[in-house]
Protein backbone atom coordinates (compact mmCIF):
# COMPACT_ATOMS: atom_id res chain seq x y z
CA UNK A 1 0.00 0.00 0.00
CA UNK A 2 1.60 3.48 -0.85
CA UNK A 3 1.98 5.87 1.57
CA UNK A 4 3.57 9.27 1.08
CA UNK A 5 6.78 10.12 2.37
CA UNK A 6 5.47 12.91 4.72
CA UNK A 7 2.93 10.39 6.70
CA UNK A 8 6.16 8.36 7.05
CA UNK A 9 7.57 8.49 11.09
CA UNK A 10 10.25 6.11 10.39
CA UNK A 11 11.99 5.91 6.63
CA UNK A 12 11.89 2.37 5.29
CA UNK A 13 14.51 0.23 3.89
CA UNK A 14 14.34 1.81 0.50
CA UNK A 15 14.70 5.80 1.34
CA UNK A 16 17.40 7.31 0.62
CA UNK A 17 17.28 8.51 4.00
CA UNK A 18 19.27 6.21 6.62
CA UNK A 19 18.71 5.44 9.60
CA UNK A 20 20.56 6.78 12.83
CA UNK A 21 23.14 4.09 14.02
CA UNK A 22 22.19 1.42 16.48
CA UNK A 23 23.86 -1.63 18.06
CA UNK A 24 22.04 -4.25 16.57
CA UNK A 25 23.11 -2.86 13.32
CA UNK A 26 26.87 -3.07 13.55
CA UNK A 27 26.73 -6.20 14.94
CA UNK A 28 24.41 -7.07 11.48
CA UNK A 29 27.09 -5.68 9.70
CA UNK A 30 30.03 -7.34 11.43
CA UNK A 31 27.79 -10.78 10.23
CA UNK A 32 27.66 -9.34 6.40
CA UNK A 33 31.40 -8.29 6.84
CA UNK A 34 32.16 -12.00 8.08
CA UNK A 35 29.94 -13.73 5.61
CA UNK A 36 31.64 -11.94 2.67
CA UNK A 37 34.62 -12.65 3.50
CA UNK A 38 33.84 -16.63 4.06
CA UNK A 39 32.82 -16.08 0.03
CA UNK A 40 35.66 -14.45 -0.97
CA UNK A 41 38.12 -17.32 0.47
CA UNK A 42 36.14 -19.82 -1.72
CA UNK A 43 36.27 -17.63 -4.86
CA UNK A 44 39.55 -18.91 -5.77
CA UNK A 45 41.84 -16.69 -7.84
CA UNK A 46 42.93 -19.66 -10.23
CA UNK A 47 45.49 -17.41 -11.88
CA UNK A 48 47.57 -17.23 -9.45
CA UNK A 49 51.03 -19.11 -9.90
CA UNK A 50 50.60 -21.03 -6.15
CA UNK A 51 47.21 -22.25 -6.84
CA UNK A 52 48.32 -23.27 -10.66
CA UNK A 53 50.57 -25.57 -8.80
CA UNK A 54 48.27 -27.08 -6.50
CA UNK A 55 45.90 -27.72 -9.43
CA UNK A 56 48.59 -28.83 -11.70
CA UNK A 57 49.88 -31.16 -8.70
CA UNK A 58 46.22 -32.73 -7.49
CA UNK A 59 45.91 -33.97 -11.91
CA UNK A 60 48.73 -35.79 -11.10
CA UNK A 61 48.60 -36.94 -7.77
CA UNK A 62 46.83 -40.40 -7.71
CA UNK A 63 45.41 -40.18 -4.22
CA UNK A 64 43.82 -36.91 -5.58
CA UNK A 65 42.65 -38.33 -8.45
CA UNK A 66 40.80 -41.23 -6.82
CA UNK A 67 39.56 -38.70 -3.90
CA UNK A 68 37.71 -37.56 -6.96
CA UNK A 69 36.17 -40.44 -8.24
CA UNK A 70 34.92 -40.57 -4.86
CA UNK A 71 33.08 -37.54 -4.72
CA UNK A 72 29.69 -37.51 -4.34
CA UNK A 73 29.28 -41.38 -3.77
CA UNK A 74 28.53 -43.25 -1.33
CA UNK A 75 32.51 -44.39 0.05
CA UNK A 76 33.00 -47.72 1.39
CA UNK A 77 34.17 -48.87 4.87
CA UNK A 78 37.33 -47.72 6.25
CA UNK A 79 39.04 -50.69 6.32
CA UNK A 80 37.91 -51.60 2.47
CA UNK A 81 39.71 -48.45 1.33
CA UNK A 82 43.09 -48.51 -0.04
CA UNK A 83 45.91 -47.92 2.55
CA UNK A 84 46.30 -44.13 1.04
CA UNK A 85 43.17 -43.16 1.09
CA UNK A 86 42.11 -44.15 4.57
CA UNK A 87 43.46 -40.89 6.22
CA UNK A 88 40.49 -39.14 4.42
CA UNK A 89 37.86 -41.31 5.45
CA UNK A 90 37.44 -38.84 8.70
CA UNK A 91 36.53 -35.82 6.16
CA UNK A 92 34.91 -37.71 3.57
CA UNK A 93 31.95 -35.17 4.05
CA UNK A 94 33.73 -32.10 3.52
CA UNK A 95 35.27 -32.94 0.18
CA UNK A 96 34.39 -30.76 -2.27
CA UNK A 97 35.47 -29.27 -5.87
CA UNK A 98 35.73 -26.08 -6.05
CA UNK A 99 36.44 -24.21 -9.37
CA UNK A 100 38.81 -27.52 -9.95
CA UNK A 101 40.59 -27.43 -6.93
CA UNK A 102 39.52 -30.32 -4.37
CA UNK A 103 39.11 -28.94 -1.27
CA UNK A 104 38.05 -30.09 2.66
CA UNK A 105 35.79 -27.57 3.36
CA UNK A 106 37.66 -24.24 2.36
CA UNK A 107 40.86 -25.81 2.73
CA UNK A 108 43.22 -26.63 -0.24
CA UNK A 109 43.86 -30.30 -0.04
CA UNK A 110 47.82 -30.36 -1.60
CA UNK A 111 49.15 -33.32 -2.92
CA UNK A 112 52.03 -35.01 -0.93
CA UNK A 113 54.86 -33.91 -3.27
CA UNK A 114 54.02 -30.00 -2.60
CA UNK A 115 53.88 -30.71 0.89
CA UNK A 116 57.43 -29.63 2.11
CA UNK A 117 57.20 -26.26 -0.31
CA UNK A 118 54.02 -25.62 1.22
CA UNK A 119 55.57 -26.26 4.34
CA UNK A 120 58.42 -23.81 4.02
CA UNK A 121 55.61 -21.40 2.75
CA UNK A 122 53.88 -21.59 6.01
CA UNK A 123 56.65 -21.55 8.28
CA UNK A 124 57.68 -18.01 6.77
CA UNK A 125 58.73 -15.46 9.42
CA UNK A 126 59.48 -18.69 11.59
CA UNK A 127 56.47 -18.29 13.61
CA UNK A 128 55.76 -20.55 16.46
CA UNK A 129 53.66 -24.13 15.99
CA UNK A 130 50.52 -22.39 16.30
CA UNK A 131 50.39 -19.91 14.56
CA UNK A 132 52.16 -21.87 11.47
CA UNK A 133 49.08 -23.95 12.21
CA UNK A 134 46.16 -21.11 12.42
CA UNK A 135 48.19 -19.77 8.77
CA UNK A 136 47.58 -23.40 7.25
CA UNK A 137 43.66 -23.42 8.74
CA UNK A 138 42.68 -20.44 6.62
CA UNK A 139 44.26 -22.12 3.44
CA UNK A 140 45.15 -25.70 2.97
CA UNK A 141 45.32 -29.18 4.47
CA UNK A 142 46.57 -32.55 4.00
CA UNK A 143 46.36 -35.29 6.80
CA UNK A 144 48.93 -34.73 9.77
CA UNK A 145 49.73 -31.87 8.67
CA UNK A 146 49.56 -30.21 12.58
CA UNK A 147 52.23 -33.02 13.29
CA UNK A 148 54.07 -31.77 10.31
CA UNK A 149 54.26 -28.56 11.30
CA UNK A 150 55.28 -29.69 14.68
CA UNK A 151 57.99 -31.48 13.06
CA UNK A 152 59.11 -29.22 10.58
CA UNK A 153 59.27 -26.32 13.62
CA UNK A 154 61.51 -28.88 15.81
CA UNK A 155 63.94 -29.34 13.29
CA UNK A 156 64.32 -25.52 11.98
CA UNK A 157 67.61 -24.41 12.25
CA UNK A 158 66.46 -20.69 13.09
CA UNK A 159 63.74 -21.78 15.24
CA UNK A 160 66.31 -24.10 17.39
CA UNK A 161 68.74 -21.24 17.74
CA UNK A 162 66.23 -18.67 18.56
CA UNK A 163 64.66 -20.54 21.26
CA UNK A 164 65.31 -21.61 24.85
CA UNK A 165 63.58 -24.30 26.63
CA UNK A 166 60.56 -24.93 29.11
CA UNK A 167 62.20 -25.09 33.12
CA UNK A 168 62.22 -28.60 33.98
CA UNK A 169 60.15 -29.33 37.09
CA UNK A 170 62.37 -28.77 40.07
CA UNK A 171 64.41 -31.31 41.48
CA UNK A 172 62.92 -32.26 44.87
CA UNK A 173 66.27 -31.90 47.57
CA UNK A 174 66.05 -33.70 50.69
CA UNK A 175 66.91 -32.39 54.35
CA UNK A 176 70.04 -33.37 55.15
CA UNK A 177 70.23 -35.47 58.80
CA UNK A 178 72.01 -32.53 60.51
CA UNK A 179 73.19 -29.05 60.28
CA UNK A 180 76.46 -27.97 58.22
CA UNK A 181 76.35 -31.50 56.75
CA UNK A 182 75.55 -30.23 53.16
CA UNK A 183 76.86 -26.76 52.12
CA UNK A 184 77.30 -24.92 49.30
CA UNK A 185 79.91 -22.46 48.15
CA UNK A 186 79.72 -19.56 45.51
CA UNK A 187 81.66 -16.83 44.68
CA UNK A 188 80.05 -13.22 43.70
CA UNK A 189 81.42 -9.36 42.88
CA UNK A 190 79.84 -6.80 44.71
CA UNK A 191 81.38 -3.23 44.58
CA UNK A 192 84.41 -4.15 42.88
CA UNK A 193 85.20 -6.72 45.41
CA UNK A 194 84.74 -10.50 45.60
CA UNK A 195 82.58 -12.80 48.43
CA UNK A 196 82.28 -16.29 49.15
CA UNK A 197 78.90 -17.09 50.42
CA UNK A 198 79.07 -20.57 52.01
CA UNK A 199 75.43 -21.93 53.16
CA UNK A 200 74.59 -24.57 55.26
CA UNK A 201 71.60 -27.07 53.36
CA UNK A 202 69.50 -27.85 56.89
CA UNK A 203 69.38 -24.27 58.40
CA UNK A 204 70.10 -22.19 55.58
CA UNK A 205 72.55 -19.94 57.70
CA UNK A 206 74.76 -18.16 55.42
CA UNK A 207 78.32 -17.19 56.40
CA UNK A 208 79.98 -14.64 53.97
CA UNK A 209 83.73 -13.97 53.68
CA UNK A 210 85.45 -10.99 51.74
CA UNK A 211 87.76 -12.10 49.60
CA UNK A 212 91.44 -10.14 49.21
CA UNK A 213 91.84 -12.02 46.01
CA UNK A 214 90.44 -14.76 44.45
CA UNK A 215 92.87 -17.13 44.46
CA UNK A 216 92.42 -21.10 45.93
CA UNK A 217 95.13 -20.51 48.51
CA UNK A 218 92.43 -17.36 49.64
CA UNK A 219 89.43 -19.87 49.36
CA UNK A 220 90.91 -22.50 51.04
CA UNK A 221 91.75 -19.83 54.38
CA UNK A 222 88.30 -18.82 54.55
CA UNK A 223 86.96 -22.43 53.86
CA UNK A 224 89.46 -24.20 57.21
CA UNK A 225 88.57 -21.14 59.25
CA UNK A 226 84.69 -21.51 58.67
CA UNK A 227 84.86 -25.57 59.26
CA UNK A 228 87.28 -25.08 62.05
CA UNK A 229 84.12 -23.06 63.71
CA UNK A 230 81.01 -24.90 62.31
CA UNK A 231 82.60 -28.08 61.40
CA UNK A 232 83.84 -30.23 58.58
CA UNK A 233 80.91 -30.58 56.01
CA UNK A 234 80.44 -33.98 54.72
CA UNK A 235 80.18 -32.31 51.25
CA UNK A 236 80.14 -28.99 49.52
CA UNK A 237 78.31 -28.14 46.40
CA UNK A 238 79.60 -25.41 44.03
CA UNK A 239 79.15 -24.17 40.31
CA UNK A 240 81.53 -25.52 38.08
CA UNK A 241 81.75 -21.62 36.53
CA UNK A 242 84.52 -20.28 35.66
CA UNK A 243 84.86 -18.49 39.00
CA UNK A 244 85.26 -22.14 40.45
CA UNK A 245 87.95 -23.18 38.61
CA UNK A 246 90.08 -22.90 41.51
CA UNK A 247 88.05 -25.57 43.10
CA UNK A 248 88.87 -28.02 40.34
CA UNK A 249 91.95 -27.54 40.74
CA UNK A 250 94.16 -29.95 42.26
CA UNK A 251 95.08 -27.87 45.42
CA UNK A 252 91.39 -27.59 46.80
CA UNK A 253 91.22 -30.91 45.90
CA UNK A 254 93.98 -31.92 47.95
CA UNK A 255 92.39 -29.71 50.72
CA UNK A 256 89.48 -31.75 50.23
CA UNK A 257 91.05 -35.20 50.66
CA UNK A 258 93.11 -33.73 53.73
CA UNK A 259 90.09 -32.86 56.16
CA UNK A 260 87.79 -35.38 54.31
CA UNK A 261 84.47 -34.12 52.50
CA UNK A 262 83.22 -34.65 49.17
CA UNK A 263 82.85 -31.84 46.59
CA UNK A 264 80.05 -31.78 43.60
CA UNK A 265 79.56 -29.68 41.00
CA UNK A 266 76.34 -28.38 39.03
CA UNK A 267 76.42 -27.67 35.44
CA UNK A 268 77.69 -24.63 34.37
CA UNK A 269 75.29 -21.14 34.02
CA UNK A 270 72.41 -23.21 35.83
CA UNK A 271 72.05 -21.91 39.10
CA UNK A 272 68.99 -23.82 39.73
CA UNK A 273 70.88 -26.59 40.64
CA UNK A 274 72.70 -25.07 43.13
CA UNK A 275 69.69 -23.09 44.63
CA UNK A 276 70.51 -23.12 48.19
CA UNK A 277 73.54 -20.95 46.99
CA UNK A 278 71.63 -18.82 44.76
CA UNK A 279 68.91 -17.92 47.42
CA UNK A 280 72.01 -17.27 49.76
CA UNK A 281 73.43 -14.99 47.13
CA UNK A 282 70.58 -12.84 46.85
CA UNK A 283 70.18 -12.77 50.19
CA UNK A 284 73.83 -11.52 50.68
CA UNK A 285 74.03 -9.39 47.79
CA UNK A 286 70.55 -7.37 48.99
CA UNK A 287 71.64 -7.12 52.61
CA UNK A 288 74.76 -5.55 51.83
CA UNK A 289 73.83 -3.28 49.22
CA UNK A 290 71.16 -2.11 52.32
CA UNK A 291 73.03 -2.22 55.16
CA UNK A 292 76.46 -0.61 54.20
CA UNK A 293 77.65 1.04 57.22
CA UNK A 294 76.51 -1.93 59.43
CA UNK A 295 76.59 -5.25 57.48
CA UNK A 296 77.39 -7.50 60.50
CA UNK A 297 73.75 -5.92 62.59
CA UNK A 298 71.52 -6.98 58.95
CA UNK A 299 73.46 -10.50 58.90
CA UNK A 300 72.78 -11.23 63.11
CA UNK A 301 68.77 -9.68 62.19
CA UNK A 302 69.21 -12.38 59.18
CA UNK A 303 70.32 -15.27 61.25
CA UNK A 304 68.07 -14.89 64.36
CA UNK A 305 64.64 -14.19 62.07
CA UNK A 306 62.36 -17.12 61.90
CA UNK A 307 61.97 -19.10 58.37
CA UNK A 308 59.25 -20.37 56.79
CA UNK A 309 58.94 -23.29 59.45
CA UNK A 310 59.14 -20.69 62.76
CA UNK A 311 62.58 -21.39 63.08
CA UNK A 312 65.50 -19.03 62.59
CA UNK A 313 68.84 -20.06 61.03
CA UNK A 314 70.62 -19.70 64.50
CA UNK A 315 68.24 -21.99 66.04
CA UNK A 316 68.39 -24.50 63.50
CA UNK A 317 72.23 -24.44 63.49
CA UNK A 318 73.16 -23.31 67.47
CA UNK A 319 69.98 -24.91 68.82
CA UNK A 320 69.94 -21.53 70.40
CA UNK A 321 68.64 -17.70 69.95
CA UNK A 322 71.40 -15.34 69.43
CA UNK A 323 70.75 -11.84 71.53
CA UNK A 324 70.53 -9.18 69.12
CA UNK A 325 68.89 -5.47 69.12
CA UNK A 326 65.73 -6.70 70.29
CA UNK A 327 64.84 -7.26 73.87
CA UNK A 328 64.45 -10.51 74.81
CA UNK A 329 63.37 -11.98 77.87
CA UNK A 330 65.68 -14.26 80.16
CA UNK A 331 63.21 -16.88 79.89
CA UNK A 332 62.86 -16.89 75.83
CA UNK A 333 66.99 -16.84 75.74
CA UNK A 334 67.04 -20.16 78.03
CA UNK A 335 64.21 -22.02 76.15
CA UNK A 336 65.77 -24.37 73.71
CA UNK A 337 63.75 -24.89 70.30
CA UNK A 338 62.15 -28.07 69.69
CA UNK A 339 63.17 -29.27 66.36
CA UNK A 340 61.40 -31.96 66.28
CA UNK A 341 58.88 -31.47 64.31
CA UNK A 342 61.26 -29.38 61.83
CA UNK A 343 62.10 -32.23 59.34
CA UNK A 344 58.53 -32.74 58.43
CA UNK A 345 57.54 -28.48 58.48
CA UNK A 346 60.46 -28.24 56.27
CA UNK A 347 59.86 -31.43 54.06
CA UNK A 348 56.26 -30.04 53.75
CA UNK A 349 57.97 -26.26 52.75
CA UNK A 350 60.01 -27.54 50.02
CA UNK A 351 57.37 -29.58 48.79
CA UNK A 352 54.87 -26.36 48.46
CA UNK A 353 57.56 -24.31 47.26
CA UNK A 354 58.45 -27.22 44.77
CA UNK A 355 54.74 -26.86 43.40
CA UNK A 356 55.00 -23.12 43.55
CA UNK A 357 57.99 -23.04 41.44
CA UNK A 358 56.88 -25.66 38.49
CA UNK A 359 53.46 -24.01 38.01
CA UNK A 360 54.65 -20.49 37.89
CA UNK A 361 57.71 -21.40 35.56
CA UNK A 362 55.47 -23.59 34.00
CA UNK A 363 57.90 -26.43 33.81
CA UNK A 364 57.56 -29.80 31.90
CA UNK A 365 60.43 -32.59 31.85
CA UNK A 366 62.57 -32.46 28.27
CA UNK A 367 63.03 -35.46 26.86
CA UNK A 368 66.48 -37.24 27.81
CA UNK A 369 69.08 -36.85 25.35
CA UNK A 370 70.71 -39.93 23.74
CA UNK A 371 74.63 -40.07 22.93
CA UNK A 372 75.42 -38.99 19.81
CA UNK A 373 72.82 -36.55 19.35
CA UNK A 374 73.51 -32.91 18.03
CA UNK A 375 72.67 -30.25 20.10
CA UNK A 376 72.35 -26.25 19.85
CA UNK A 377 73.80 -25.12 23.44
CA UNK A 378 71.63 -22.23 23.64
CA UNK A 379 74.31 -20.08 26.14
CA UNK A 380 77.23 -21.10 23.85
CA UNK A 381 75.41 -20.19 20.73
CA UNK A 382 77.09 -23.33 19.40
CA UNK A 383 76.43 -26.46 17.70
CA UNK A 384 77.78 -30.09 19.78
CA UNK A 385 77.29 -33.58 20.03
CA UNK A 386 76.12 -35.61 23.35
CA UNK A 387 79.54 -37.64 24.38
CA UNK A 388 78.44 -38.54 27.64
CA UNK A 389 75.25 -38.71 30.04
CA UNK A 390 76.83 -37.78 34.03
CA UNK A 391 75.56 -39.32 36.93
CA UNK A 392 74.33 -35.74 38.01
CA UNK A 393 70.63 -35.27 36.94
CA UNK A 394 70.01 -34.04 33.07
CA UNK A 395 73.84 -33.37 33.32
CA UNK A 396 75.53 -33.91 29.79
CA UNK A 397 78.53 -33.43 28.78
CA UNK A 398 79.09 -31.67 24.94
CA UNK A 399 81.64 -31.98 22.14
CA UNK A 400 81.50 -28.52 20.30
CA UNK A 401 84.30 -27.96 17.86
CA UNK A 402 86.43 -25.74 20.03
CA UNK A 403 85.97 -28.34 23.31
CA UNK A 404 84.03 -30.80 25.56
CA UNK A 405 81.65 -28.91 27.78
CA UNK A 406 79.00 -29.91 30.35
CA UNK A 407 75.89 -28.47 30.37
CA UNK A 408 72.76 -28.84 32.36
CA UNK A 409 69.58 -30.17 29.67
CA UNK A 410 68.04 -27.11 30.02
CA UNK A 411 70.72 -25.11 27.71
CA UNK A 412 70.05 -27.92 25.24
CA UNK A 413 68.43 -28.19 22.09
CA UNK A 414 67.86 -31.14 19.90
CA UNK A 415 69.21 -30.18 16.61
CA UNK A 416 68.51 -33.11 14.35
CA UNK A 417 69.45 -31.36 11.26
CA UNK A 418 72.55 -31.37 12.57
CA UNK A 419 72.85 -35.16 12.06
CA UNK A 420 74.82 -35.10 8.79
CA UNK A 421 77.78 -32.99 10.45
CA UNK A 422 81.07 -34.23 8.91
CA UNK A 423 83.36 -36.05 11.19
CA UNK A 424 80.59 -37.88 12.84
CA UNK A 425 78.82 -41.25 12.29
CA UNK A 426 75.47 -42.17 11.27
CA UNK A 427 73.40 -45.00 11.82
CA UNK A 428 73.18 -47.17 8.18
CA UNK A 429 70.01 -48.57 8.71
CA UNK A 430 67.59 -47.52 5.73
CA UNK A 431 65.35 -45.18 5.70
CA UNK A 432 62.03 -45.86 4.71
CA UNK A 433 59.40 -43.26 2.53
CA UNK A 434 57.45 -40.95 4.62
CA UNK A 435 54.21 -41.14 4.03
CA UNK A 436 53.13 -37.91 4.04
CA UNK A 437 55.58 -36.99 2.53
CA UNK A 438 56.97 -34.34 5.11
CA UNK A 439 60.08 -34.24 6.93
CA UNK A 440 60.91 -36.40 9.43
CA UNK A 441 63.76 -36.17 11.87
CA UNK A 442 66.73 -37.82 10.92
CA UNK A 443 67.80 -41.70 12.28
CA UNK A 444 70.07 -40.66 15.34
CA UNK A 445 73.43 -41.22 15.33
CA UNK A 446 74.45 -44.50 16.82
CA UNK A 447 74.85 -45.05 20.08
CA UNK A 448 78.36 -46.31 19.44
CA UNK A 449 79.76 -43.11 17.74
CA UNK A 450 83.16 -43.14 18.05
CA UNK A 451 84.46 -39.68 20.13
CA UNK A 452 87.36 -38.88 21.53
CA UNK A 453 87.94 -39.98 25.86
CA UNK A 454 86.77 -36.14 27.08
CA UNK A 455 88.81 -33.57 28.49
CA UNK A 456 86.55 -31.09 30.11
CA UNK A 457 87.33 -27.67 29.90
CA UNK A 458 85.17 -25.72 31.48
CA UNK A 459 85.40 -22.44 29.71
CA UNK A 460 86.21 -19.16 31.26
CA UNK A 461 83.02 -16.72 31.65
CA UNK A 462 85.58 -14.48 29.32
CA UNK A 463 86.22 -17.04 26.55
CA UNK A 464 82.80 -17.95 26.33
CA UNK A 465 81.58 -14.62 26.14
CA UNK A 466 84.21 -13.96 23.27
CA UNK A 467 83.86 -16.92 21.29
CA UNK A 468 79.66 -16.69 21.42
CA UNK A 469 79.73 -15.90 17.03
CA UNK A 470 77.48 -12.56 16.51
CA UNK A 471 76.45 -13.77 13.10
CA UNK A 472 74.36 -16.54 12.48
CA UNK A 473 74.64 -19.90 12.71
CA UNK A 474 74.85 -22.05 9.72
CA UNK A 475 71.81 -22.98 7.54
CA UNK A 476 72.57 -27.44 6.75
CA UNK A 477 72.59 -26.87 3.54
CA UNK A 478 75.58 -24.77 4.07
CA UNK A 479 76.90 -27.50 6.61
CA UNK A 480 77.22 -29.99 3.77
CA UNK A 481 80.62 -29.56 2.24
CA UNK A 482 79.93 -30.54 -1.21
CA UNK A 483 82.99 -32.47 -2.17
CA UNK A 484 81.57 -35.57 -0.04
CA UNK A 485 78.03 -35.69 -1.37
CA UNK A 486 77.82 -37.52 -4.54
CA UNK A 487 79.88 -40.25 -2.68
CA UNK A 488 76.79 -39.83 -0.11
CA UNK A 489 73.87 -39.92 -2.35
CA UNK A 490 75.59 -42.84 -4.80
CA UNK A 491 74.79 -44.83 -1.30
CA UNK A 492 71.75 -43.57 -0.26
CA UNK A 493 69.67 -41.91 -2.17
CA UNK A 494 67.71 -38.98 -0.71
CA UNK A 495 64.43 -39.88 -0.21
CA UNK A 496 61.71 -39.52 -2.94
CA UNK A 497 60.37 -36.89 -2.05
CA UNK A 498 62.70 -34.80 -4.03
CA UNK A 499 61.74 -31.45 -2.98
CA UNK A 500 63.91 -28.85 -2.93
CA UNK A 501 63.87 -28.07 0.66
CA UNK A 502 66.64 -28.23 3.11
CA UNK A 503 64.31 -30.44 5.54
CA UNK A 504 64.34 -34.15 5.59
CA UNK A 505 66.58 -36.45 7.08
CA UNK A 506 70.14 -36.48 5.97
CA UNK A 507 71.26 -39.18 3.89
CA UNK A 508 73.07 -41.69 5.55
CA UNK A 509 76.51 -41.34 5.30
CA UNK A 510 78.43 -44.99 4.63
CA UNK A 511 80.53 -46.79 2.04
CA UNK A 512 78.99 -49.55 0.06
CA UNK A 513 79.95 -52.01 2.08
CA UNK A 514 78.30 -50.78 4.89
CA UNK A 515 81.39 -48.73 6.93
CA UNK A 516 80.41 -45.71 7.93
CA UNK A 517 82.19 -42.31 6.51
CA UNK A 518 84.26 -40.44 8.70
CA UNK A 519 85.20 -37.34 7.17
CA UNK A 520 88.08 -35.71 7.48
CA UNK A 521 88.64 -33.02 10.70
CA UNK A 522 89.63 -30.05 8.18
CA UNK A 523 86.07 -30.22 6.51
CA UNK A 524 85.29 -29.19 9.88
CA UNK A 525 87.23 -26.22 10.04
CA UNK A 526 85.92 -25.28 6.40
CA UNK A 527 82.29 -25.26 8.03
CA UNK A 528 82.93 -23.09 10.64
CA UNK A 529 84.58 -20.54 7.86
CA UNK A 530 80.85 -20.89 6.21
CA UNK A 531 79.28 -20.10 9.19
CA UNK A 532 80.38 -16.74 8.06
ZN1 LIG B 1 61.81 -21.64 11.81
Amino acid sequence: IYTPGKNLLVADALSRQPIPHHEEDSELAEEVDAYVHEISLVEINTSDENIVKVIQSQSQDPVCLQLRELLNKEWPSKTELPLELRDYYSVRDELCLIEGILMRGNRMIIPANLRNVMLNKLHEGHLGITKTRRRAQCTMWWPNISSDIERKIKGCPTCIQHTSNHHEPLLPSTLPDFPWQIVSMDLFKFESHWYLVVVDHFSRFFELAHLQRMRTTDIIRVCKELFSRHGIPARVCTDSGSQFQSLQSSEFQCFAREWGFATTTSSPHFHQANGAAEAAVKTAKSLLKKNKDDFEKALLAYRNTALETGFSPAELLYGRKLRDTLPFTRHAMVAKPNLSAFPEMEGEYRARYKRNYDRRHRCHELEPLRIGEFVWISDLKRHGQVVAILKEPRSYLIKTEKQTVRRNRYHLIPAPYLDELPGTVVDSAPVGPNESGSSTPAPQASRGTPVAEPAVEIPTAKKSRTSVPSKPAPTPKMLRPSPVRPAMQSVKPRRSQGSSTSVGPAPVAATRSGRPIVRPAHFRQNLLRVKS
